[in-house]
């Protein structure tokens, strides 16, 4: 094996007499792009700067720089990994900043991804962690199953919010969050379908609701239905998806991610190839999922990547022209011209959060605000911070309750202060934790989606 560039920068002589004894192994080419990865890490400290953990927190673990070296450390054949170090690679909501700012090019996502999976071989994943990104999310049918089960049981553990019927407020405080919460109301999952709009059809969204839509929020789709009509689009929702597979990819389970990438792939490819439909979401982790995380890390520079997009029978083609499809469903529409079909400028007052995904990864950040402009005029007011996270991260906010408790509030008060009668964002993952935030607070503003105002003002609600 070869390892071509000299650890540089700020690692320590431990880790650079780690780094020369595996350079003269015999490793393969997987363990050698991680290694290049981890060396290539000049300990700057520049991703201090803005990891939205770190600022809340402080601690060198909680940072890009922090769990590099932690990795580096754990390669050494004297060190028992252990599942605190599995603990202090998953406090992360996996935004992307520390990778978009580094000044040397380190591919953190990669790097922390990939040492997630390494060390995951080691210590294993803690049982109540699997049940949720194998059991739960990794399958759908005990997914759907579950969603109908605690609809059932809602009526007796929870009871309705006051402020917003689509959620009910749990009765007791939850054992993993400590607190008591507000969740969707359970009604059923979404159906594949065609929909077609009246007159002339001009073109075809082929949709991914997601989980959080499928089994909590289906309204949103109702809403992309009605947005994408007034555009005279034909709204497709293809038979067979999956989750996106991040959860899992994001705890380091590349096997259960590869598994639900490749079924998602086989049934959305159909509806693109030789085509000119867009792929739409109305989530933007499950966009990044398809357009950055399939091809470039599961079946691209992860362990195995290579092999198992082999296996999975498609070509590298295929997977670019998913990415190149990708796209957020809000700003889309504002690109097919939505906004001569929305009502004028007398909508709600409104702030807006930007989902860390959709700002950051999908650069989608002029186009929610032109949106709420023209519906709302001058009573859209930015809120401060725009950049901050809502520390919700999917299974970040089960696992690290409190850290995630914590981020939450301080987002939320800081979009309260605007006293605006309504939070849009544009990703029902952020929207369901804001909902949380918001009532813990005692703030009265409603947190919806951005697509709802758009249907909105469409229909002429
Ligand atoms: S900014 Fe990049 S090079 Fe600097 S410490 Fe962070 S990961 Fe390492
Ligand atoms: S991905 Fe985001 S949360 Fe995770 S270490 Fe990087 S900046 Fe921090």
């Amino acid at each position: 094996m070869t390892v071509d560039r000299e650890p540089s920068g700020a690692a320590d002589q431990g880790e650079r007499n780690i780094f020369a004894e595996l350079s003269r192994g015999d490793a393969d080419r997987d363990f050698e792009r991680y290694l290049i990865e981890l060396q290539n890490c000049m300990r700057c400290g520049q991703c201090r700067t803005n990891c939205p953990v770190f600022k809340g927190f402080g601690a060198e673990t909680d940072v890009a720089r922090g769990k590099i070296a932690l990795l580096a450390h754990a390669l050494s054949p004297e060190v028992k990994a252990d599942r605190d170090m599995y603990a202090w690679l998953t406090m992360c909501v996996n935004c992307g900043r520390c990778r978009l700012e580094c000044p040397s090019g380190t591919d953190t996502g990669y790097a922390l991804l990939e040492g997630r999976l390494r060390l995951l071989q080691k210590v294993g994943m803690p049982a109540v962690k699997a049940l949720m990104v194998r059991g739960v999310f990794g399958n759908e049918g005990l997914l759907n199953a579950g969603a109908t089960a605690l609809g059932l049981v809602q009526p007796l553990l929870f009871r309705p919010s006051e402020a917003d019927p689509r959620h009910v407020r749990s009765l007791w405080r939850l054992p993993m969050l400590g607190q008591r919460v507000l969740l969707p109301r359970m009604r059923g999952q979404v159906k594949p379908g065609v929909v077609d709009p009246p007159g002339e059809v001009k073109g075809t969204v082929v949709v991914y609701p997601g989980c959080l839509i499928d089994v909590g929020y289906p309204e949103l789709l109702s809403a992309l239905i009605t947005v994408y009509q007034a555009l005279g689009y034909r709204v497709v929702v293809p038979r067979g998806l999956v989750c996106c597979g991040a959860p899992a990819a994001y705890a380091g389970d590349v096997a259960t991610a590869r598994r639900l990438a490749v079924a998602n792939i086989a049934a959305i490819l159909p509806h693109l190839r030789g085509t000119e439909a867009k792929l739409a979401f109305l989530c933007p982790s499950c966009a990044v999922a398809f357009n950055h995380d399939y091809p470039e890390y599961l079946f691209g520079q992860m362990s195995g990547g290579a092999e198992a997009l082999a296996a999975s029978g498609f070509a590298a083609a295929d997977l670019e022209l998913i990415a190149a499809q990708t796209v957020d469903a809000t700003a889309l529409a504002w690109e097919l011209g939505i906004g001569e079909h929305l009502a004028g400028d007398d909508g709600p007052s409104v702030t807006y959060h930007d989902p860390c995904h959709l700002r950051r990864l999908m650069n989608v950040i002029d186009e929610p605000r032109a949106i709420l402009r023209h519906l709302s005029g001058d009573q859209f007011v930015e809120a401060a911070n725009p950049d901050s996270c809502c520390g919700f991260g999917g299974t970040f906010a089960l696992e690290h309750a409190d850290a995630s408790a914590t981020m939450l509030e301080r987002r939320s008060r800081e979009l309260a202060a605007t006293e605006t009668e309504v939070v849009a964002t544009a990703c029902p993952g952020c929207m369901a934790w804001l909902a949380n935030g918001l009532d813990r607070i005692g703030s009265r503003q409603r947190a919806v989606h951005l697509i709802e105002l758009m249907a909105e003002a469409v229909a002429g609600v």
